[in-house]
């Protein structure tokens, strides 16, 4: 049945930079609205995962289905329902908080999909343009007091949830977050936690890139865990928190 077509299967998939292999012969599925986490030491190829995935870069070899439908290596994945975050945040900073929103909307949007994802059947009716939908979701993200100030201005940890909001303006079935939580505070970390919750909630899938553990295991139910560019182990949370090599490697045990 079609609920249980996964939103990203991944099929022997291989990046090569040269003579660098950055992700070798990869094959993981992604559980349609899930939170699903890919943990991994610096240079492990996470990165790379998200680029491949988002079009980014084209895979050497293999293949990626979205929903049981391939991904054309050429393009079109914003169409195809996939946004994405930027490890480095990739801001207009001259712009503000609510046009880099309105940036975010463009002919591959699917305006349907962000009011489905955030509006009432009333809100729909109300709002007559892109800049009520960003509105909507610069509100959505918790900046609405900051729709006017320039993106540069903007504390780090807001510019974080900015990207977000400009990334879910395409209207995504699946939202690749790289390392959003890096440079933010404890409590802001929770925020974002709760975020990426509420977000799946609605029906959002999520694949996280994280070096805040704490956070995975907090909102994943599927972790994955690179290494040298290779799988290493794909399961629950819980599983991955038992696995010795998790251990090792980032709980000090
Ligand atoms: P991670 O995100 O896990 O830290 P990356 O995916 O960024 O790792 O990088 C995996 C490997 O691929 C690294 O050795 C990195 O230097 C290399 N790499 C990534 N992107 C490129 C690129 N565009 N050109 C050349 N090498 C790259
Ligand atoms: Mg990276």
């Amino acid at each position: 049945p079609a609920a249980d077509v996964p939103a990203l299967e991944i099929r022997g998939v291989g990046v090569r930079f040269g003579g660098l292999t950055a992700l070798d012969n990869f094959s993981g599925e992604v559980r349609a609205g899930s939170v699903h986490g890919i943990i991994g030491p610096n240079g492990a190829g996470k990165s790379t995962l998200l680029n491949v995935i988002s079009g980014f870069y084209r895979p050497s070899e293999g293949a990626i289905r979205l929903f049981g439908e391939p991904l054309d290596p050429n393009g079109g994945h914003a169409r195809a329902g996939l946004a994405r975050t930027f490890q480095n945040t990739e801001l207009f900073g001259d712009l503000s908080a609510l046009d880099n929103v309105r940036a975010g909307f463009h002919d591959g949007s699917r305006a349907n999909l962000i009011d489905a994802l955030l509006r009432s059947p009333r809100q729909i009716r109300e709002d007559r343009s892109d800049l009520d939908r960003a509105r909507r979701l610069l509100a959505y993200v918790g900046l609405s007091d900051f729709a006017d100030v320039r993106a540069s201005h903007l504390p780090f940890g807001h510019q974080r949830r900015l990207e977000i909001a400009r990334a879910l303006a395409l209207g995504p079935r699946v939202l690749l977050l790289d390392e959003p939580a890096a440079g933010l505070t404890h409590a802001e970390i929770l925020g974002l936690g709760r975020l990426i919750r509420d977000l799946a909630a609605r029906g959002v899938t999520v694949l996280l890139v994280e070096h805040h553990v704490d956070l995975i295991f907090a909102v994943c139910e599927q972790v994955t865990v690179l290494d040298y560019g290779k799988l290493v182990m794909s399961g629950a949370g819980e599983e991955a928190q038992r696995d010795p090599r998790v251990r090792a490697a980032y709980l000090g045990a």
